[in-house]
């Protein structure tokens, strides 16, 4: 009895394997001509300055809107598109649309603000990366001090030569940099510093501990006190209610990103004249 307990277990568990390799393979043929058939789409989070209330970046977030498989989100196809080595195509296809759309803002008339871009490691690692972000900026007409890019501290696990000199070039591009998700990885603020990022991050799950337990106000706190102490600014990730913008304001936090402020939505979904005004 026990044994076919067991039999019936192992079936069930590898069912669902079986089925998750099905998925995958179906999102690494399907995103091979996602950027032709013009599948992907570009959805704008405003970052807001917390001692003003003025609008000050937006982040690019993209997502993949399939005939069959409905609005696909990043964290169900970016994993896969960066082991397939995919990512570099749809990471040039991101930033060279928000690049566009965020020179599009300016030539509107609205006041200038930063479009920050989520940038893979595997770009990052790519030996013409550099010169990819210069022609976009080239081709597109924006100025560099108006991007950003957006990598995860496991950036900071490829101490190479090769990391070093890009992150270097960018910085005399003129692009700035920061950390994302900062807090879920391992690494210490002192070493970011070294690598020359601008800002930090603060990763959402620690906003989240602010109104819940005591632990999150301490380490939400803490960071901030240290990225100034370094001279790195800070954005506070995922801000959904009034508690948690209200403590972010009293600890110096310089910018937030959330719910509260507003949702990801598609460029033309966004009135920017009431932001403009707040
Ligand atoms: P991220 O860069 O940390 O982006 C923030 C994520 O938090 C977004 O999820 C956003 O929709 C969500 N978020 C923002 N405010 C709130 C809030 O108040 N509450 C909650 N619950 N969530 C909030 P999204 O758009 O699903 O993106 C997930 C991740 O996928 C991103 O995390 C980023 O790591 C990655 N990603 C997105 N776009 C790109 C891209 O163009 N390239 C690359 N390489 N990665 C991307
Ligand atoms: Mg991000
Ligand atoms: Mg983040
Ligand atoms: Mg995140």
């Amino acid at each position: 009895y026990t044994k076919k307990y067991k039999t019936n277990q192992y079936t069930v568990y590898s069912e669902e394997l079986d089925q998750q390799s099905a998925d995958r393979l179906v999102i690494e043929r399907e995103l091979k001509s996602a950027i032709t058939k013009q599948e992907m789409v570009l959805y704008y989070q405003p970052i807001t300055d917390l001692k003003s209330g003025q609008l000050s970046a937006m982040e690019a977030l993209i997502r993949w809107n399939h005939p069959e498989l409905g609005l696909v989100p990043p964290d169900r196809f970016i994993p896969v598109s960066e082991e397939t080595g995919q990512i570099v195509s749809i990471g040039r296809w991101v930033l060279h649309t928000a690049c566009t759309q965020n020179k599009a803002w300016q030539d509107q008339g609205y006041p200038p603000i930063k479009i920050c871009v989520n940038i893979s490691t595997i770009q990052l690692q790519q030996l013409n990366f550099v010169q990819t972000v210069k022609a976009i900026l080239e081709e597109t007409g924006l100025n560099a001090k108006w991007l950003e890019l957006e990598v995860t501290e496991s950036i900071l696990l490829v101490d190479t030569d090769l990391l070093k000199c890009s992150l270097q070039s960018l910085k005399e591009l003129g692009v700035s940099m920061s950390i994302d998700d900062f807090g879920t990885g391992y690494t210490s603020l002192s070493y970011l510093r070294q690598f020359s990022f601008d800002r930090v991050k603060i990763d959402r799950s620690f906003v989240e501990d602010i109104s819940t337990d005591l632990n999150g106000k301490a380490i939400t706190a803490s960071i901030i006190s240290l990225a100034h102490q370094l001279n790195m600014t800070v954005v506070a990730e995922g801000i959904e209610d009034i508690a948690q913008l209200t403590f972010l304001q009293c600890q110096q936090c310089d910018e937030g990103q959330g719910y509260y402020f507003g949702r990801p939505l598609p460029a033309e979904l966004h009135d920017l004249n009431t932001r403009f005004k707040k």
